[in-house]
């Protein structure tokens, strides 16, 4: 959350290099696979873009000779192995599955410049004391299969194997069948055993780096989350004849919910949000006061006692003004997401390998989920931001600016390196 100055730490990654053209080179490649008429791209997770996409992803492991694994849930591994492979592996991941209508940079950067942190490794005939995985996560995006980054969660038993198999799509295809008919279904096995560290590098996102001028953060966490489904009941009347003040207008109550949450999350330093994305009033005609309202609110912050306060002070101002305009209502918690707080330790390193690559250092807190929140649970974790220009992303016009790619592969080179050498 703060901007800070230390001294540049000792070269430790003399000899490896960054190689900027083949790194775009691949990431241009891989954006090929799904590309959209406008510059972005459709890669929902398995499907045959998909496949097409790890396929390419293998091929340039199996060139750079690294080994190959794949778990159950269809999550691909590439080992660059150590100089003691009984020692636990360093992780760097993120995902190549997209939304519909996407990004060319959302998941496949992070992917794609672990390859290239091991491709740099590998030609400078350097090699950790520990093995570099590069991880390829299977359906982080949830767009196809829901619900989102249910393969990190399996790892973590946040969800059993059996669950996600069942999934269904829109059609009516399940996870587990796509899985085996595009190839990549493989064994619980080949789940990761103790790991040392996971690092994923990855788009911001937002606007909060442009707008600083800066190049990449060190995110120190992942917001936490509360879900409600707000009911208002009021009294149906015809428009014309109902006079204004003996009204009990369940609409008016839920324009006065979303005006005052915004006001309460504006009370807030950033990075505090508070969103109303759904409202559904019934009847819902154009000349009738409507009887109830169907509404969401979606409260975010960063601290377990923040999110608690807000959520509370969040319910206290949707039961005033129910009050306040005589109608019912009823409130439910239908999602309870803690904070996410990553490796102090590892968020240190990424901000000192950062300021090594001569860029100024600054933390901050991820708005939206990754992968890392689930693996933060079984071993250190830490994530990188690269900065995204206008804050664009989910849509085709994501853009990244490209000597903020090669900072970004410095960056995760150094502390990658630094991670694989510890004992
Ligand atoms: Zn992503």
């Amino acid at each position: 959350m703060k901007m800070k100055m230390r001294p540049v730490m000792p070269d430790i990654v003399t000899g490896a290099r960054i190689d900027l053209g083949r790194l775009r080179a691949s990431i241009l490649e891989m954006a090929a696979i799904g590309a959209t008429a406008a510059g972005g791209v459709t890669r929902l997770t398995l499907t045959d873009e998909d496949r097409a996409a790890r396929d390419l992803f293998a091929r340039w492991c199996a060139d750079a000779g690294l080994t190959l694994r794949l778990d159950d849930m269809g999550t691909q591994y590439a080992r660059y192995e150590g100089r003691d492979p009984s020692l636990a592996p360093v992780l760097l991941g993120s995902h190549l599955d997209s939304v519909p209508a996407g990004g060319k940079y959302d998941g496949p950067l992070g992917v794609l410049t672990g390859l290239e942190v091991v491709r740099a490794l590998r030609d400078a005939g350097l090699r950790g004391r520990r093995a570099i995985e590069i991880v390829n996560f299977t359906n982080e995006e949830g767009a196809r299969f829901e619900p989102a980054m249910v393969a990190s969660a399996v790892l973590v038993g946040a969800y059993t194997a059996d669950f996600v198999h069942h999934r269904r799509d829109a059609t009516g295809l399940r996870f587990g069948d796509e899985l085996d008919r595009i190839g990549y279904r493989g064994d619980a096995a080949n789940r990761p055993g103790a790991i040392h560290a996971y690092l994923e590098l990855h788009i911001e996102q937002g606007p909060v780096l442009e707008s600083e001028n800066l190049p990449l953060a060190a995110v120190e966490g992942i917001l936490g989350i509360r879900w409600f489904n707000v009911t208002l009941r009021g009294q149906s009347q015809h428009a014309g004849p109902s006079p204004m003040r003996s009204r009990r207008d369940a609409m008016v109550a839920a324009g006065r919910i979303i005006v005052g949450l915004r006001e309460l999350a504006l009370s807030y330093p950033d990075p505090v949000v508070a969103t109303v994305g759904r409202l559904r009033p019934v009847p819902g005609v154009i000349n009738q006061i409507p009887a109830e309202v169907v509404m969401s609110a979606d409260v975010r912050h960063w601290t377990d006692e923040g999110l608690a306060e807000i959520a509370g002070k969040a319910e206290a101002l949707m039961r005033r003004i129910a009050v306040e305009e005589r109608v019912e209502i009823d409130i439910e918690t239908i999602q309870n997401v803690p904070p996410t707080r990553f490796d102090p330790r590892l968020v240190e390193l990424l901000d000192a390998s950062i300021q090594a690559v001569g860029a100024p250092s600054r933390r901050m807190v991820a708005g939206a989920g990754h992968d890392a929140k689930y693996m933060n649970d079984i071993t250190p974790t830490a994530m990188l931001f690269v900065r995204t220009i206008g804050g664009m992303s989910h849509c085709e016009s994501e853009e990244i600016a490209w000597d903020d790619a090669r900072l970004g592969a410095e960056t995760l080179l150094r502390a990658a390196l630094r991670l694989a050498e510890e004992p």
